[in-house]
């Protein structure tokens, strides 16, 4: 198996059983989980997610995104914090530093797109390949024929990029973009993955690690050129554009907000080391 991000081959890390976990992972029936890491960036991919058959990869989802949107199991597993999401979006946008029109990339039943439209009376279309079933009339859904003709100058992608199995989907999802569009991330993103079975983030649909050093190539091979971190949002904005008024602009929002609510890093801010 090569790294999705390096194109080299990887080498095995570690392995979790989980037939022998909780029964929440039990009830996937994964049996033993492989995980391989890149020697380069450091990315950790599960061997056996890679190797499932399509028709079992999407049963595992809908099982998994079934669970935690209808049940609201958050027990089991933190969802995105939407609210604070929707908020740093919605500031991006009045501070100019980002722009509609906007897709939200893999964004299930519109958590997030009901909360921006709601309480900031921003629209936004959703993508979703998995739960196709599941519309609601408020949301703006748009096909993958529909797709192939949009271009958007703001992509969102929450807890998407932890459970790609393949670089085909990440390069799909910045085809979206428009040629100075940026792209929002809200994935766990550390310096190393850690060799341990008992890691909280292995879940049974989590199929990608990435590591701060992995985030950095990618974005130099997407052609982003700085980034920012909102600690609140726990989210990433990537962009296009490096010029000294987005600094004045950070700063100012900053200074009235009387915090550091946005960091701002020439390539990728490695908040989470
Ligand atoms: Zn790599």
């Amino acid at each position: 198996m090569r790294c999705i991000v390096c194109n080299i081959p990887m080498n095995y890390s570690f392995k979790k059983n989980f037939n022998h976990s909780n029964d929440f992972d039990k009830s996937f029936d994964l049996g033993v989980v492989e995980y391989h890491k890149c020697p380069k960036c450091g990315l950790v991919k599960s061997f056996n997610h890679s190797q499932m058959s399509l028709h079992k990869w999407e049963a595992v989802n809908k099982t998994f995104h079934e669970f935690i949107e209808n049940q609201n199991n958050t027990k089991v597993v933190n969802q995105p914090p939407y609210i604070e999401i929707s908020q740093f979006i919605n500031i991006l946008l009045k501070e100019k530093i980002v722009e509609a029109p906007i897709l939200d990339w893999g964004g299930g039943y519109g958590s997030l797109a009901k909360i921006l439209l709601k309480y900031h009376n921003v629209p936004s279309e959703i993508f979703e390949k998995y739960l196709i079933n599941n519309k609601d009339k408020l949301i703006d859904y748009v096909d993958k024929t529909s797709l192939k003709v949009k271009s958007y100058n703001l992509v969102i992608s929450t807890a998407v990029f932890e459970h790609v199995t393949e670089r085909e989907t990440l390069d799909s999802i910045i085809k979206q973009l428009s040629n100075r569009g940026s792209l929002l991330i809200h994935t766990l993103i550390c310096d190393s993955i850690p060799n341990d079975p008992s890691w909280f983030y292995l879940l049974p649909v989590h199929t990608t690690f990435f590591t701060n050093k992995s985030m950095a190539f990618l974005m130099k091979q997407w052609g982003f050129v700085s980034s920012i971190y909102c600690p609140r949002a726990k989210s990433w904005i990537l962009l296009k554009t490096n010029s000294s008024k987005l600094l004045q602009t950070i700063d100012s929002i900053n200074s009235l907000l009387q915090e550091d609510y946005l960091i701002f890093k020439q390539g990728f801010v490695n908040y989470w080391k």
